[in-house]
């Protein structure tokens, strides 16, 4: 079984990272904001909570972001094991991960810190397009990982948009949030011996290697 955590900044390369090590290690990727963002597009009673929350770029409550990961986790694909990509994103919510997976009689084994400048975070963030289709959410890249038809997903058809938060504004809230609060974790972390460093500014199928090598063993 496997517990790996995804961290790195917005545009590092999670999602697209998460998703090949999650189908080479045959176990379920969690990306938290695709299930928040489902969430809104369902209009639940918590989808309308959060959803002003999400548009200002700032983090959830971590009550309420803990609850919709329990109910994913709590499905059989997740028994194997699972790559998450963007929770737990400070120390509170750290704490909140370790209850649930001990409950579960799991916990944190791995953890992949995808490091990338500021300034190619914006950079990648301004030409990313994503898919509509909630259940697929892939990450295109106008220039570095186009679609092969333009504007329509490889893997569903489904039309690609710029999200509304990779606006100028929003991204350098969401580097700031960060910055303050996630970029301790990884300290926390690496003080555990989870940590493995992959240079995520190098192109996907390179970053991907690395990836496959570091994890060689799990
Ligand atoms: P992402 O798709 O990872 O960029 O996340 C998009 C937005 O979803 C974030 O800006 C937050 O508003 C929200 N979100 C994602 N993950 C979390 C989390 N772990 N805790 C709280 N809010 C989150």
């Amino acid at each position: 079984m496997s517990i790996i955590i995804m961290v790195g900044p917005q545009g590092s390369g999670k999602g697209t990272q998460a998703d090949l090590l999650a189908q080479r290690l045959k176990i379920p990727h969690i990306n938290m904001g695709g299930l928040l963002r489902a969430e809104v597009a369902a209009g639940s009673d918590l989808g309308r909570q959060i959803s002003a929350i999400m548009a200002a770029g700032e983090l959830v409550p971590t009550d309420v972001a803990s609850q919709v990961l329990k109910r994913r986790l709590e499905n059989d694909d997740a028994q194997g094991g699972v790559v998450f990509d963007g929770f737990p994103r400070n120390m509170e919510q750290d704490r909140s991960l370790e209850k649930i997976l001990s409950q579960l009689g799991k916990k944190i084994e791995h953890v992949i810190y995808l490091n990338l400048p500021d300034a190619a975070a914006l950079e990648r963030l301004a030409g990313r397009r994503v898919c509509t289709n909630h259940a697929c959410e892939t990450n295109y890249h106008i220039e570095f990982n186009p679609p092969r038809v333009p504007d329509k997903c490889d893997r569903c058809g489904s039309p690609l948009v710029q999200r509304h938060d990779d606006t100028p504004e929003v991204i350098n809230k969401r580097l700031a949030v960060y910055h303050a609060e996630t970029k301790p974790l990884i300290e926390l972390y690496s003080q555990r011996g989870l940590v493995r460093e992959i240079d995520a500014s190098q192109s996907i199928a390179k970053v991907a290697d690395d990836i496959k090598q570091a994890t060689a063993t799990w």
